[in-house]
């Protein structure tokens, strides 16, 4: 199989690890991919959210399967683009993929299928925001109703900056806080079919302790050893068979990845959002447990045959990636600074760039991932940090706590 993967950040570079190490997997091409990806692809030029182009490239690398990975792409159509060339995308359509590109769309889909989520307003001018804000109360929950890297939303105690960030946006969903720890689960689907992958969680908030402004993802690990036994399957009855039914009775069935962001409350799980792919950096400590040749599973998803899949196979252990950020991010990232340390298995590239002469360099907010396993949720922490103990980068900053909550016992459902 051929594959071509779209996308360039930290989990297209865990994704093409994945389908590198895919026997199945003759010829891996990525584009614009990264220097982390380069030493296990091709590398090609690509406008990602340019749908004839990705096609184009797909054409002309003789592609089997597509691989989409970052949002913007999807949303822009991406994935409908290939498919009308015959060849099989992972992926959903533009139309599934304002799941993620529309908090609104997402919220109207969750209501018609009965999804447990936060009750909601859409507000677009000041006077609505102010009576949504006076109805929940604090804490405030503002949104972007569009896609905004992770970044759109806003959680705070402090009413005028609720008010300011909905003035800042136009259009936004204003909503009940969820209190309880967060999981993020990723489930594979053909539309039809629905796999899920291993719970994980995210760091969302720039600093330890969860404090300062919420980013793209500062770390993640999984499993999770708090988790409620039955979380998986009540999600998968709850959430997802629902969620995909109504998405096909609406004659847009969503294929691909769907991330189910949950809060996990006193009175069960509640969806936080829904994204249309994979998350970042989740993928890389889900990847990183899964056994099941990734190649396989993408390509079964992508034509309408995943119920014929086998079941995954996992490895044991955990695993636990921590993000290692530019000076300034995620407010103003700088970018340029010589980086030491990276070309090594386990650091998974997110914002570099190598210059002509081999330096490495930042070249966006989150840098790199410092990604291990091991035999337990510990021992996969200290591994990880130790690889981020080893990059040098001007100016960098990470999390010191990520996993450790998880690993100390002291995470609890609410109740
Ligand atoms: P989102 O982009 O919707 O995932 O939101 C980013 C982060 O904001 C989430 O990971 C949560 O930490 C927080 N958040 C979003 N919605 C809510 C909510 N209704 N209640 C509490 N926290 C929320």
């Amino acid at each position: 199989m051929r594959v071509l993967l779209v996308g360039g950040g930290g989990r297209e570079h865990a994704l093409a690890l994945g389908l590198a190490g895919d026997p199945a997997v003759e010829a891996l091409v990525a584009a614009p991919g990264n220097p982390g990806i380069a030493a296990v692809a091709q590398l090609r030029e690509v406008t990602p959210t340019d749908p004839a182009a990705v096609a184009a490239l797909a054409v002309e690398v003789a592609a089997d399967l597509v691989v989409v990975g970052p949002e913007a792409p999807l949303v822009a159509g991406v994935a409908d683009a290939v498919r009308a060339k015959g060849i099989a995308v992972f992926g959903p359509s533009a139309e599934a993929a304002r799941l993620e590109g529309s908090k609104t769309f997402a919220k109207d889909v969750m209501t018609a299928a009965a999804v447990p989520t936060a009750r909601a307003y859409t507000c677009e001018d000041a006077a609505a925001v102010a009576r949504a804000l006076d109805e929940f109360g604090a804490p405030y929950v503002v949104k972007d109703d569009g896609l905004a890297a992770g970044k759109g939303v806003v959680v705070t105690d402090d009413r005028a900056a609720a008010e300011r960030h909905a003035a800042e946006c136009g259009r936004v969903v204003i909503e009940e806080y969820l209190s309880g720890p967060e999981v993020s689960l990723f489930v594979v689907t053909d539309g039809e079919a629905a796999v899920p992958l291993l719970p994980a969680q995210d760091f969302k908030r720039v600093g330890d302790g969860d404090t300062g402004p919420n980013t793209g993802g500062m770390g993640a690990y999984a499993p999770l050893p708090w988790a409620p036994p039955n979380l998986v399957d009540d999600v998968m009855r709850d959430v997802v068979h629902p969620t995909l039914a109504e998405l096909r009775r609406r004659g847009t069935p969503f294929a691909g990845l769907l991330y189910v962001g949950l809060a996990i409350t006193p009175s069960g799980p509640r969806v936080i959002e829904f994204n249309a792919r994979f998350g970042d950096p989740e993928t890389q400590v889900v990847l990183a447990l899964l056994e099941t040749p990734l190649g396989g599973l993408l390509h079964a998803a992508a034509t309408g045959t995943l119920g014929a899949h086998p079941p995954l196979r996992w490895r044991d252990g955990a695993a636990v990636t921590v993000v290692v950020a530019a000076d300034g991010y995620p407010a103003g990232p700088r970018t340029g600074d010589v980086i030491t340390g990276a070309d090594r298995a386990g650091v998974i590239h997110a914002g570099t760039r190598r210059d002509a002469d081999g330096t490495l360099r930042s070249a966006g907010g989150r840098v790199l991932c410092g990604t291990a396993t091991g035999p337990d949720l510990a021992a996969a922490r200290d591994a990880a940090y130790e690889l981020v103990r080893d990059v040098e980068l001007a100016g960098s900053h990470h999390r010191t706590d990520i996993a450790a909550a998880a690993v100390d016992g002291r995470i609890t459902i609410p109740g």
